[in-house]
């Protein structure tokens, strides 16, 4: 299957190209020029499929004409070494926990993934020219859940390097292990700056004619179409673990309402993907922190993006969301229709808070900061007839301090993040002047 350029139809690549490249040469965000829906057969058995199997038959639409079924599957099951699961948290409300992989948080879905993809293109080159230059360099520029989500995505993967960016002292320790620790492939580079410098970084470096010249470089954020489309598999996975519910008789029937936690737009843009390919939704919200620039496109249509605010739900904190270009793309840009499938909304860190308490009273159920937005969305657009999902996006444990100090719990760290804790830090300095991260890469 081709892959079309937001910025012009017409600018074409095959997937393998999208995938090393990233981006577009003319910046644009690669969409894939078709989207199969699935089969009614698929949609009539989904309860009695596995996560594996589901998400097998969604990669087959993206995939399956560029990578052969046996190696697909093994990309996929390598990818889904944990489960996804949908918790009852009230009459109706639903969690689709995305927060059990190696890193506890909804990017070690795509992550994993986009990482065996790209394994798989350098060990299987077409053509001997095409074969990269030494390593792909994977640039990554983090405030923390992308940085370790990617570096342990890419752990020991072959013919892969990758560069996580991070700004000094303000990421949390427990973060900060996630992607400092590991060594082998994976080099952790502390910039003496804030996150928007970081991500100044990344961008000049993809810019830059001579770095490209010498090094074969992509993007690991949800640009990448080998890291944003995988996440459509955890929807499909939802409706069927609804399904069983309600033929249990233990949810209401009908297609469910379900609440996405955006910043970038990656996540929810994925399931806009499922919605395409069949998967029945009533409506999607998108919940926003105090980062409210998708809200007041949905109210106004006018599209302004402004610097962004640091909030308790930091990995939303978004001014100039990268997948709208996508979301655009899908509706050909009409409003109307926009609105009709995604209604908004948006928080403060006190209507967090609240929230947050109020459930945890109500329920027993612990939310963290993000799924708070997801969760109260949620309970704002769901019908008392209707099922309603919201994606939960990180653990509680990883903003541990935060969540103990709104609920007054002391939540235990999984042994997983403590294993990380244990580890011994090692990064590379760094100044924020591009000059200096330029010729470090150079003399590597
Ligand atoms: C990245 C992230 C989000 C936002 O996801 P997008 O795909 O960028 O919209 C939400 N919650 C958590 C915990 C995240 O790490």
């Amino acid at each position: 299957m081709k892959y079309f350029s937001t910025n012009n139809p017409h600018l074409t690549a095959s997937l393998r190209e999208a995938v090393i490249n990233g981006l577009a040469p003319d910046r644009g965000l690669y969409m894939p020029e078709s989207i199969r829906p699935l089969s009614s057969d698929f949609y009539a058995d989904i309860h009695q499929l596995s996560f594996h199997d589901i998400a097998f038959e969604v990669a087959k639409a993206f995939f399956g004409d560029d990578i052969p079924a046996e190696d697909l599957r093994q990309i996929t099951a390598d990818t889904l070494s944990f489960d996804v699961p949908l918790v009852k948290v009230a009459n109706g409300i639903f969690s689709l926990e995305l927060f059990h992989g190696p890193t506890l948080a909804f990017k070690d879905v795509g992550a994993r993934f986009m990482a065996r993809m790209l394994e798989y293109f350098i060990a299987h080159p077409v053509q001997e020219h095409q074969a990269p230059r030494g390593d792909v360099n994977v640039l990554v520029a983090t405030s923390g859940d992308t940085g370790s989500a990617v570096a342990n995505g890419f752990l020991g993967v072959k013919g892969i390097h990758v560069f996580v960016l991070y700004p000094k002292g303000k990421v949390s320790p427990i973060q900060e292990c996630q992607f400092t620790t590991l060594g082998r492939n994976i080099t952790a580079v502390e910039v003496d700056g804030v996150f928007d410098d970081c991500q100044r970084l990344v961008k000049q470096a993809f810019l830059d004619a001579d770095l490209r010249h010498h090094l074969s470089m992509t993007s690991a954020n949800s640009i990448n179409v080998a890291r944003l489309l995988p996440q459509a598999f955890y929807y499909f996975y939802a409706y069927a673990q609804l399904r069983r519910q309600q033929l249990a008789g233990k949810a209401p029937q009908g297609a469910p309402v379900i609440s996405v936690p955006s910043g970038n737009f990656g996540n929810l843009t994925a399931g806009l993907f499922a919605h395409r390919m069949g998967l029945p939704v009533a409506r999607f919200v998108a919940a926003n922190n105090a980062n409210d620039i998708f809200y007041h496109y949905l109210r106004t249509g006018d599209y302004s993006p402004k610097a962004s605010i640091p909030t308790l739900a930091n990995a939303m904190d978004v001014g100039d969301p990268s997948n709208f270009a996508r979301i655009l793309a899908l509706y050909g840009s009409a409003h109307k229709a926009i609105c009709k499938d995604i209604a908004g909304a948006t928080y403060t860190d006190d209507d967090i808070s609240t929230t947050m308490r109020r459930c945890h009273e109500s329920t027993g159920y612990v939310l963290d900061p993000h799924g708070a937005c997801a969760y109260e969305a949620l309970l704002n657009h769901v019908g008392p007839a209707q099922p309603g999902i919201f994606l939960e996006t990180a653990h509680p444990a990883k903003f541990k301090e935060k969540v103990d100090t709104i609920l007054g719990t002391d939540i235990s760290l999984p042994p997983r993040l403590a294993a990380f804790m244990k580890g011994v830090k090692h990064s590379e300095p760094m100044s924020s002047d591009f000059a200096d991260f330029k010729a470090f890469l150079l003399s590597r």
